[in-house]
């Protein structure tokens, strides 16, 4: 498959868009080559200038969990398009769809749209720190919770120091009060509640970790850190930008039986279109402007067209629980093939899965942590993504993302992938 307009288009936007695109990771930094210029999607397959087409595993790094172009979805934004795009002041859907929220999924009492995942992790902190008048969080190696800065810093050398900016542009100030622990290891958490006691406003985490491939939470962690939470009285944040409506109607609160104080939404909350946003109890939530004294806002919040995409295939997903079923033998079956392709060439790999979230590690396993998945051979990830690509499917391009499946692959669809796995596999083994 060759692609000479996507190449000439890649030249000249980066010229124009700092590395060519408007966020990294779609730069194919981490396998190279040149990344493809979508024209049109439709179901689970992307076409791109060419008119080559492809299965697509991103389904848009994730709102697409019924496909792409999902008739009811485009008919909504077509229909509320025709009475203009944006109001600036209060509509029915924004009260319908905060009501379907607030009504499904647990311990979210009340619920404020933003625009995306990064604007809703950052307020959501604001918040919490704002409600318990303190100042640190801890989040997690390897979880990602978008761009604010509050969330762009390392650990430091030590253990228990303080943590340190990742970007230039992120002031040390900002980065004293973030501080990082080790994903599925309770005890670094409870070190750094320790030594901080005092000032711990927040614990930020994505449930099932999506950012550094998939991984789940061991036995007993997110347990602990409620526990910890409700010793401390620190804010639980689940960020469920990824796993929200996909790993379950009610997310991973619910696959794991553990509630939240606040959650954070994203990607199938806005069916494509670019919406966030967080919700939690009602006396932290009621700390929100205008109601309370924490400050947040958006010119374009609860906008129209978004909150119409999102509330249909919201609506959708909740009138048919089956498409989870679904969903999960269709993962079942790709996760199996590609374990058994793996085994039958002899090569070292973890595979993680919840649900239709795959994480493939080629790596001896098990995978539990960033330092676990920073072990898989990325080299072998950059030919296995090429190898497929050239067959006609899309995997995310870094091997620390995680395939994001859609309703609409068909069997024929997975059969397609396992086999040009296989062929893929071979070709390197070859
Ligand atoms: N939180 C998680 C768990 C994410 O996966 C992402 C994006 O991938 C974000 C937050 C940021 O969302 P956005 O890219 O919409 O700003």
């Amino acid at each position: 498959m060759d692609y000479p307009k996507s190449k000439e288009l890649y030249e000249r936007a980066s010229k124009v868009i700092p590395g060519g695109v408007n966020s990294p990771v779609r730069a194919f930094n981490s396998v190279g080559g040149t990344p493809l210029f979508i024209t049109r999607a439709q179901g689970s397959y992307l076409w791109d200038e060419e008119g080559n087409r492809y299965i697509d595993l991103i389904s848009s790094w994730g709102p697409m969990l019924l496909g792409h172009a999902e008739p009811d979805v485009i008919k909504a934004v077509q229909q509320t398009a025709e009475n203009s795009t944006s109001f600036g002041a209060p509509t029915r859907l924004e009260v319908e769809m905060a009501e379907l929220i607030t009504s499904s999924v647990p311990g979210v009492d009340k619920i404020r749209m933003v625009n995306s995942g990064t604007e809703a992790t950052m307020s959501a902190i604001r918040v919490a720190r704002g409600y318990t008048g303190k100042n640190k969080i801890i989040k997690f190696k390897g979880n990602y919770h978008g761009h604010g800065d509050s969330f762009l810093i390392e650990a430091g050398s030590g253990a228990l120091t303080m943590g340190e900016p990742s970007s230039p542009g992120v002031t040390e100030g900002t980065a004293k009060d973030t501080l990082n622990a080790e994903y599925n290891n309770l005890d670094s958490v409870k070190k750094l509640v320790e030594a901080n006691k005092d000032d711990m406003a927040a614990i930020i985490l994505e449930p099932i970790a999506g950012n550094m491939g998939c991984i789940p939470p061991n036995e007993g962690f997110l347990e602990g850190l409620r526990a910890l939470c409700d010793e401390h009285n620190i804010v639980l944040i689940f960020d469920e930008v990824m796993t929200g409506f996909r790993v379950d109607f009610q997310g991973a609160q619910k696959v794991y039986g553990v509630t939240a104080d606040m959650v954070t939404y994203g990607k199938i909350i806005g069916a494509g279109l670019p919406v966030g946003a967080y919700g939690g109890k009602e006396e932290i939530m009621d700390y929100v402007a205008p109601t309370g004294p924490v400050y947040q806002a958006g010119t374009l919040s609860g906008n129209p067209l978004a909150m119409a995409a999102g509330f249909t295939l919201l609506k959708k997903l909740k009138d048919h629980p089956e498409v989870y079923d679904e969903l999960e033998k269709k993962s079942q079956v790709l996760a199996t093939g590609i374990t058994k392709i793996l085994e039958e060439y002899d090569i070292p790999h973890a595979m993680n899965r919840v649900g239709s979230m795959i994480g493939v590690f080629y790596c001896e396993g098990p995978v539990e942590t960033f330092d676990d998945a920073n072990r898989t051979d990325k080299e072998l990830f950059g030919k296995i993504f090429h190898g497929m690509l050239k067959r006609g499917v899309h995997l995310p391009p870094s091997p620390f993302e995680a395939f994001f499946l859609a309703n609409s692959l068909t069997t024929d669809d997975l059969s397609f992938i396992l086999t040009a796995f296989e062929e893929t596999i071979s070709e390197i083994k070859s």
